[in-house]
């Protein structure tokens, strides 16, 4: 699928194959042999890349290049490593390597399991491509084959449950189908039912999963369809009106299997049950959870109260007032409000709370109605001693900002002091 092999750019462009006007193309014997992962390398050119690297061209390659929506080769020449493989306009395929290659002829390598997992996904591909097809009437509109994270498929549909497709592609592997590649000239295209009619002219390169898909790629596939082993969608997302369709096949699928199952099976053993059972452990945890969690809140609600009816009982009287000056660490600022609130109806109580988490002071004020005290401008004036931010109203007020352990010290000493003083002035 998607085009014939590799159209990307024209190194020549760069003036890259500027030898002596010599037109240099290489035979792509991965096509005709996408089993064979050695072969004696023939050195016929060292070039170098616009961006500085250095590449060797061979008059005949078993070294896949990046296109068609699959990833280069890797693998070694002689001594020399071999990280990118590209080709050009001309067909001329430039071998990355790692460092220069003297000799003319050398022993050339091809990285096996990424090369197979690569022919596994690219066939996995064309196969979930027209098993979706044939299932469900939907079509694959892009792909991108991937090893490193799962393989994509861009359908052109709303949700869907792919599982028919899924199964269509499993069964088809179950049968080992043949898949050939073979020629055939644009003037033949009509004779062939390809899944998405291929738009170039010249020599026109068929994938065929024997008489289920045609499909016009240059890419690495499995011979039989018995190589791909599995093809399984991992996920599914919406992109706009497409729906992205991630799917693994063979080596990777049983790895990913491996995974969830390890997963899966520890879980199993956390909650004590088979893993078949673990979606209703997981509800009744959950349950048990919230049941929890509620019951925490009423008892921190229980507990509120008593600690409100304690500063109460040890503030400080005042005149017809009853004066609260409390500091506490770590005490999130809706806990301080909380315990603020409980204190603004109990009769003549003017109350000032504050909390420290190391970085952030927290104040909460609480004045009940009759003390004439504004719980706002009481508020205001002790966050003006460390810059702090806050309001309120006249019967509660809450704000904080950042202070220092030495001003959260300083404050506690003085807090007492500050309430009376601000009192005073009533
Ligand atoms: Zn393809």
């Amino acid at each position: 699928m998607f085009g014939t092999f590799g159209r990307f750019g024209t190194f020549g462009r760069f003036g890259l194959f500027d030898v002596g006007g010599i037109t240099l193309s290489t035979e792509l014997a991965y096509l005709d042999d996408p089993f064979c992962f050695e072969f004696d390398a023939e050195i016929s050119a060292r070039v170098t890349l616009p961006d500085g690297r250095a590449g060797v061209v061979l008059p005949k390659t078993l070294f896949f290049p990046t296109g068609g929506g699959q990833e280069h080769d890797t693998g070694t020449l002689g001594d020399a490593r071999v990280s990118d493989v590209l080709i050009d306009d001309a067909g001329v395929v430039v071998h990355v390597v790692d460092r220069a290659i003297s000799d003319a002829r050398v022993r050339a390598t091809i990285d096996r399991a990424r090369r197979f997992a690569f022919m596994q996904h690219h066939s996995a591909q064309h196969l979930l491509s027209q098993a979706i097809l044939d299932a469900l009437g939907i079509e694959s509109v892009s792909a991108n084959i991937n090893i490193d994270n799962p393989s994509t498929i861009d359908l052109v549909c709303g949700d869907t449950d792919l599982t028919p497709g899924e199964n269509l592609a499993n069964a088809l592997i179950y049968e080992d189908r043949p898949i050939k590649a073979y020629f055939i000239s644009d003037a033949q295209i009509a004779t062939v039912p390809f899944r998405v009619p291929p738009k170039v002219a010249g020599r026109i390169r068929v994938v065929e999963i024997e008489g289920f898909d045609y499909s016009a790629c240059g890419g690495t596939h499995c011979t039989r369809t018995g190589q791909i082993g599995v093809v399984k969608i991992v996920k599914t997302e919406r992109r706009a009106e497409k729906l992205r369709v991630h799917f693994l096949a063979g080596q990777r699928a049983l790895e990913y299997f491996q995974n969830v199952h390890a997963v899966a099976a520890q879980l199993a053993r956390q909650f004590d049950t088979s893993y078949d059972a673990l979606g209703e452990a997981i509800a009744r945890q959950r349950d048990a959870l919230r049941a929890a969690q509620k019951e925490i809140e009423a008892l921190k609600a229980e507990r509120l109260t008593f600690e409100a009816e304690r500063l109460i009982a040890n503030a400080r009287a005042c005149g017809s007032v009853k004066l609260i000056a409390a500091s506490f660490r770590d005490r999130a600022p809706q806990e301080l409000r909380a315990l603020a609130l409980l204190l603004q109806n109990a009769p003549g109580v003017v109350a000032l709370l504050v909390s420290y988490d190391g970085a952030k002071l927290s104040l909460a004020v609480a004045c009940a109605n009759e003390t004439g005290v504004s719980a706002n401008d009481l508020l205001r004036q002790q966050l003006a001693e460390i810059g702090g931010r806050g309001g309120g109203d006249a019967k509660l007020a809450q704000g904080g900002g950042a202070a220092s352990e030495a001003q959260f010290a300083g404050w506690i000493a003085r807090a007492e002091e500050n309430v009376v003083a601000c009192f005073a002035k009533k």
